[in-house]
């Protein structure tokens, strides 16, 4: 059997068996819904008529780009949006994040997070003086934190009273140990702001929920969302890229920041970027799909190991994180080194602690992936801090992940 390539002890085959063995119920959820958003995916792509002219890209201006304009659209009606923007050249999810804050803020305006503090990388966006943050231009960035990991709606209502002009939503856990906020809390926030104050913007940080479930928050009446194609919909195939998807005045708002005034989505050359993108999109919901059985997989095996998890191996899940409680600085890097260990590339190296643009702590990632820092790929990180979580993401084919999986588990054995 394929285990014994890797020199597993007895004890990890036993228990991999066994976590596997639990999961059944939860597999045949994931499976069903990877079904269904690759079906509407499929869909998204009947009704835009792609053809292979579409996976060519322009040069220069890249003005008349067809493959991009479609993109666009697939992009669009997957999500549920009216326009999306989907290019090679929003470097990250924190770039695309920005992007959309910076699109629709002015200055005097206030946005409320409802999910607490952002993503680390966010924090310096929102308030480094001097670095031309929403702060330096007078944007109000107020955080509600989370009540045992529910939003307080409660605080939410008191807020609208003063009609502000975005509520922001983080749908992953991002560097907590909290659940993702599933599209149903999405949708409830959604209805409150509508019937309370009309006119504000509900935006949402959307890494790591794409094809989680099988709406997404636009579906449900969010304003703006933004991601990362390295992340969830670029399948492991896109080589870089982010996106925004929304209603269409909000999402031209953006491009203008991208670009310029006036131009917006209707120039940026794409050169080699439509194929992978088209082609991620595709495998996007399957590879979502894998990445979500091995999460599950590595919440049954390390659950029962007696770590702690979150989630555990059967909650709900909106994202495709898991995070694992190591406790210690040595038990947190012995964890990504197992993962590492059981990557495509780079699997001979360790990974160490090193301080990363961006954020507060020292942060260790191991990601072997075949596109840097790809995290729908198997990876793992997390911040040089207590309790000392490993965050685990990715796995595009389920059967290596769980290779990996079994590899840091038998690390902190
Ligand atoms: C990854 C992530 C980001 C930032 O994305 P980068 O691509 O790493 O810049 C923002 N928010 C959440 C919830 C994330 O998981």
């Amino acid at each position: 059997m394929i285990f014994e390539r890797f020199n597993f002890s007895e004890e990890i085959i036993l228990r991999a068996k066994k976590a596997e063995e639990l999961c059944a119920r939860e597999f045949a959820k994931i499976d069903e819904i990877a079904e269904w958003n690759s079906g509407k995916v499929h869909n998204a792509f009947y009704n835009n008529r792609i053809s292979e002219a579409h996976l060519f890209g322009t040069t220069g201006y890249g003005y008349g780009d067809r493959g991009r304009d479609a993109l666009d659209c697939v992009y669009a009606e997957i999500f549920g949006a009216e326009r999306a923007l989907v290019r090679s050249f929003m470097i990250s999810g924190t770039h695309a994040i920005a992007t959309m804050l910076f699109g629709v803020l002015r200055p005097g305006d206030t946005a409320l997070s409802i999910t607490g503090a952002p993503y680390d990388t966010l924090s310096d966006v929102i308030s480094k003086s001097g670095a031309g943050s929403l702060a330096d231009y007078n944007i109000n960035f107020v955080k509600a934190k989370l009540i045992d990991g529910k939003i307080d709606y409660d605080a939410l209502s008191e807020a609208l009273k003063d009609k502000p002009r975005m509520i922001y939503i983080q749908r992953s856990g991002g560097y907590s140990a909290r659940s993702a906020i599933g599209i149903s809390e999405i949708k409830k926030v959604c209805e409150i702001v509508r019937a309370t104050s009309e006119k504000t913007i509900v935006a949402v940080d959307n890494c790591y929920g794409e094809f989680s479930e099988t709406l997404e928050p636009c579906d449900v009446g969010a304003d703006i969302i933004a991601g990362s194609l390295i992340k969830n919909p670029g399948g492991g195939i896109a080589l870089c890229g982010g996106y925004i998807a929304g209603k269409k005045e909000l999402v031209d708002l953006a491009a203008y920041r991208l670009t310029s005034p006036a131009i917006g989505t209707k120039a940026g050359a794409t050169m080699e970027f439509n194929r992978g993108a088209f082609q991620g999109i595709y495998n996007a919901p399957h590879a979502v799909g894998q990445a979500l059985k091995a999460a599950v997989f590595a919440s049954a095996l390390f659950e029962g190991m007696g770590f702690e998890t979150a989630p555990k191996y059967s909650e709900q899940r909106s994202d495709i994180i898991t995070a694992v409680k190591c406790g210690s600085p040595a038990a947190l890097l012995k964890f990504c080194a197992g993962i590492q260990k059981g990557s495509p590339i780079d699997s001979f190296v360790t990974p160490e602690a090193w301080d990363m643009p961006g954020y507060q702590d020292e942060v260790v990632m191991a990601s072997g992936a075949f596109v840097a820092g790809s995290s729908i790929e198997l990876s793992a990180d997390g911040p040089m801090r207590e309790p000392y979580y490993a965050y685990l993401q990715g796995g595009t084919i389920y059967s290596t992940a769980k290779i990996g999986i079994m590899t840091a588990a038998e690390a902190l054995c």
